[in-house]
């Protein structure tokens, strides 16, 4: 009786649910599973922000239906946060569009964007749910490989005439899931340069923006001169403030891609409960501590992890930013082989690289989202099974 529309035949099934299935299946049997395959924050969000939204959730004003596109001073929030950070002048009236996290724009941007026929340039590996949005628009997706030679960056001189005229929508998202790799200020300005060059919009995803390494603090796509006329900036409070739950995130910069993508969005939603978005501009707007606090927690779990991958002769390079670390497997294992052999002989859930893109395969993601004990406990399990 029922007949799904053709449309929804392109929507890959959900890897990552089949990772899910196998670590509670294991865990049903009485394991102590380590789960470091998923990318969901382990710390709560910090009281101040909760509390917020406690006292607002009490005001009436909020119990209405909000503004279409969400209330103004949620999105002068974000400019102001953007002015601190990045020292980007944004107009909050056409330059912010309030999203339901990052993930529903970054579906929006291909439906926004791409025609049936249309090519959108994906990185390869890369987080998936860009492949769903150009599937939904009935585009045709061309990766562009990452690999370590070229610092998980993609070589736009690789991308065939042919291919880049067709194209009219690029993603990017650094510091990188699920490679760990950060980006300079050099290749954004290469960036910018193609995409004006070929006509191609940008969708430059920075949900790891506030998780950089080693002193470094990852480069916004909206401090290259020119990044406004090509392109947004999909930014969450997910990771930065540990809110993955609350489902806020925005786009940022280029006013027609804004528009369109408030328009999307007016017609599915009408925008985030109040309460939450004034939650939301008390976690941009008030104390930063919490996330000088949490880049600290994370870069210290890299080294506690990256001293036990050391012991067992795991070698692999550490990130430069973002909570994964992305780690080669030992020949005679594909990626899902090996991370079937993790959970099934040491309790240890990892994501196999295949589930990111082609070029993903031969690698696992480790996630350090769980306290330093029990990172060092799952290498140290990993390293009985003497694979290295
Ligand atoms: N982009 C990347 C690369 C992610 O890893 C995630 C979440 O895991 C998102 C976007 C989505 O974040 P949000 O919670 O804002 O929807």
């Amino acid at each position: 009786l029922i007949q799904p529309a053709d449309r929804m035949n392109g929507l890959p099934t959900q890897f990552f649910a089949k990772l899910v299935a196998k670590a509670n299946a294991q865990t049903a049997k009485g394991r102590d599973v380590i789960n470091l395959g998923q990318g969901n924050p382990d710390q709560p969000t910090p009281p101040h922000i909760v509390a917020k939204l406690q006292e607002a959730a009490a005001n009436p004003l909020y119990h209405k239906y909000p503004p279409f596109s969400g209330y103004p001073f949620l999105k002068e929030a974000v400019a102001k946060r953007y002015k601190e950070d990045y020292n980007v002048d944004i107009d909050p009236s056409s330059e912010v569009a309030i999203l339901f996290g990052g993930k529903t724009g970054l579906v929006e941007i291909s439906q926004c964007l791409l025609n049936p026929g249309d090519v959108c340039l994906v990185p390869d590996p890369g987080y998936p749910d860009y492949w769903s949005g150009v599937a939904l628009a009935g585009a045709e997706m061309s990766f562009m490989p990452l690999t370590e030679t070229n610092r998980y960056l993609p070589d736009y001189d690789a991308i065939s005439p042919e291919i880049a005229m067709r194209a009219k929508l690029m993603f990017m998202n650094y510091p990188n899931n699920p490679t760990g790799a950060v980006a300079d200020a050099q290749f954004y300005a290469k960036t910018v340069n193609y995409a004006m060059k070929h006509s191609i919009a940008v969708a430059s995803d920075f949900a790891y923006g506030a998780i950089g390494f080693d002193g470094n603090k990852p480069v916004s796509f909206l401090q290259t001169p020119g990044a406004k006329e090509v392109g947004v900036e999909f930014y969450t409070l997910s990771k930065t403030y540990n809110m993955a739950g609350w489902r806020v995130g925005f786009a940022i910069g280029n006013a027609q891609i804004v528009k369109l993508i408030n328009l999307i969005q007016d017609h599915y939603y009408c925008s985030l409960f109040g309460g939450i978005q004034e939650a939301a501009a008390l976690a941009l707007t008030g104390p930063q501590q919490c996330v000088a606090d949490l880049k600290a927690v994370y870069e210290s779990r890299r080294e506690a992890l990256f001293g036990a991958l050391d012991k067992i002769g795991w070698k692999a390079s550490r990130p430069g930013g973002s909570f994964f670390c992305w780690l080669p497997v030992p020949p005679g294992y594909t990626s899902e082989t090996f991370a079937d052999i993790l959970l099934q002989e040491a309790d240890v859930v990892v994501a196999p690289g295949v589930g990111f893109g082609m070029h993903g395969e031969g690698f696992v993601r480790l996630g350090l989202l769980t306290g330093e004990a029990r990172l060092q406990e799952a290498v140290q399990r990993i390293g009985k099974l003497n694979l290295f």
